[in-house]
């Protein structure tokens, strides 16, 4: 076995700038408070500022810290769930109004990373959902037939025998390539959003908890570990590290850890023969592993190594275990050294979907992706910082729904974690 010297810290914010922020005297009063400061708070921030809004972000730790410096930096078409499962739970309609919106999530963080020079390494090199198993592959052609004649989208479907133009493993029977996704370097992008929100005039506080949010009058009271303030509207954008500060929307989420591994930099060669067209690749398990080759040619390897509760050796033990992951799919990469190991916490909810609109309380939200989140919440942080500014904003994510579970079985602490793990790992064997 390869002894693994890592470091434990996500390869992506060791690679990255800090944001250039403004030193601002802590505000009285503002027109909309964010608590979070991810890519969903942080689009949102933009868009306000950019209106003339005062707006002001708080962020427990450094801008980016959350899932948005840690994810696999895929900007996916699509929802966690295939298209056929989705016309089956909400009905064709809004399958389409909810596919739709995902192709227009990575149009948005595009055309913000241009508009912004935001130098992230964004780029439209495609994702390939590869099939663990024989079955998988021809619900991966049906998926193909589905998007094609309901959506007007146009993915291929990669044979086992042809995989080899994609992919340097024999592990996989089958793919499915949809060229529309993107990539890019996620800590890169979420500090130059936190820079481009800062221009256009965003208030940001790091290092700044909020630790209470009351209802006076009309307006928010906000007690933070700098200050109080007064909002005329607060935006929640805190996803997976949502906490009892918000008990109506934690009791809505459900936080899944999920771990990565980055190699050494791989020979081009190898780097090559792995993904000669640079793609994001995820396979259809249910413990999934993702992956991606870095700018430098880094195999990137993600899984949801672990569904039990995090402790100090998490991150470890994840490492040892996605490395036997990533030699079971490539061989060829036995001696390579795994240098970063980190995990981080994203958000799904009792549906599936992510969901943006207000609480019974009046609290802006917008939170919910599973691993699609890179787009789906820039984009929806995007949406909702117009809707606070006025603008009407048309989004099947704002009119579903948000259920909890049933009978209050639920209050935000995911106690059921373990047994779904088990169940889906035992799926994971029997499919
Ligand atoms: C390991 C991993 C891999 C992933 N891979 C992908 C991928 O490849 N593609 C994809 O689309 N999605 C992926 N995701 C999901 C994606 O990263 C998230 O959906 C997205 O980053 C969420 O952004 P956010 O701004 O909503 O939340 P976050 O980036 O998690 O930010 C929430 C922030 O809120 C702050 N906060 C919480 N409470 C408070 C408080 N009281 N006061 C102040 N601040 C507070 C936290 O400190 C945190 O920084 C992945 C996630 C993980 C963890």
């Amino acid at each position: 076995m390869t002894t693994i010297t890592l470091r434990e810290a996500s390869y992506w914010s060791a690679t990255a700038a800090p944001p250039t922020i403004t030193e601002r005297a802590f505000p009285q009063r503002v027109d909309v408070a964010i608590v979070g400061g991810g890519y969903t708070g942080l689009n949102a921030a933009r868009e306000l500022a950019k209106r003339g809004a005062r707006v002001a972000v708080f962020e427990a730790q450094t801008f980016g810290w959350g899932a948005s410096s840690r994810n696999g930096g895929m900007a996916l078409t699509g929802l966690k769930e295939s298209m056929s499962a989705t016309v089956q739970r909400f009905g064709l309609e809004t399958a389409r109004a909810l596919f739709q919106t995902s192709l227009e999530a990575v149009a948005h963080v595009e055309r913000v990373v241009h508009e912004e020079n935001i130098a992230c390494e964004f780029a439209r090199c495609g994702h390939l959902e590869l099939a663990w198993k024989p079955a998988h592959f021809n619900a991966l052609q049906r998926e193909a037939e589905l998007l094609e004649r309901d959506f007007h989208h146009r993915v291929r479907v990669i044979p086992r025998a042809e995989l080899h133009t994609e992919t340097a493993t024999t592990y996989y029977h089958g793919a499915l390539l949809d060229a529309i996704s993107g990539g890019l370097h996620p800590a890169k992008y979420a500090s130059g959003l936190a820079s481009a929100a800062d221009r256009a005039g965003a208030w940001l506080f790091e290092r700044c908890r909020v630790e209470a949010i009351e209802r006076n009058n009309g307006s928010f009271s906000l007690r933070t570990t700098r200050g109080t303030l007064t909002a005329s509207a607060v935006l929640i954008a805190t996803n997976g590290y949502t906490t009892a500060l918000t008990p109506e929307i934690q009791r809505r989420v459900i936080p899944i850890g999920s771990y990565v591994i980055a190699t050494e930099p791989l020979p081009l060669e190898v780097a090559q023969a792995i993904s000669p067209q640079r793609r994001m690749m995820y396979d259809t398990k249910h413990f999934l592993f993702y992956y991606r080759l870095s700018s430098d040619n880094r195999m990137i390897f993600g899984g949801r190594a672990a569904f039990f509760p995090e402790g100090p050796n998490t991150v470890r033990e994840s490492a040892e275990i996605l490395r036997r992951g990533m030699v079971e799919v490539y061989p060829q990469l036995a001696n390579v050294r795994v240098a970063y190991a980190w995990g981080g916490t994203l958000a799904f909810t009792f549906d599936m979907i992510p969901h943006a609109g207000q609480t019974r309380d009046g609290l802006y939200y917008a939170l919910g992706c599973g691993g699609h989140g890179v787009a789906l919440l820039s984009y929806l942080g995007a949406c909702v910082g117009r809707y606070i500014a006025g603008e009407k904003v048309e989004n099947p994510f704002f009119t579903l729904p948000f259920p909890t579970a049933p009978f209050g079985l639920y209050d935000g602490r995911p106690w059921f974690l373990p047994f779904v793990g088990l169940y889906y790992r035992v799926r994971d064997w029997l499919e």
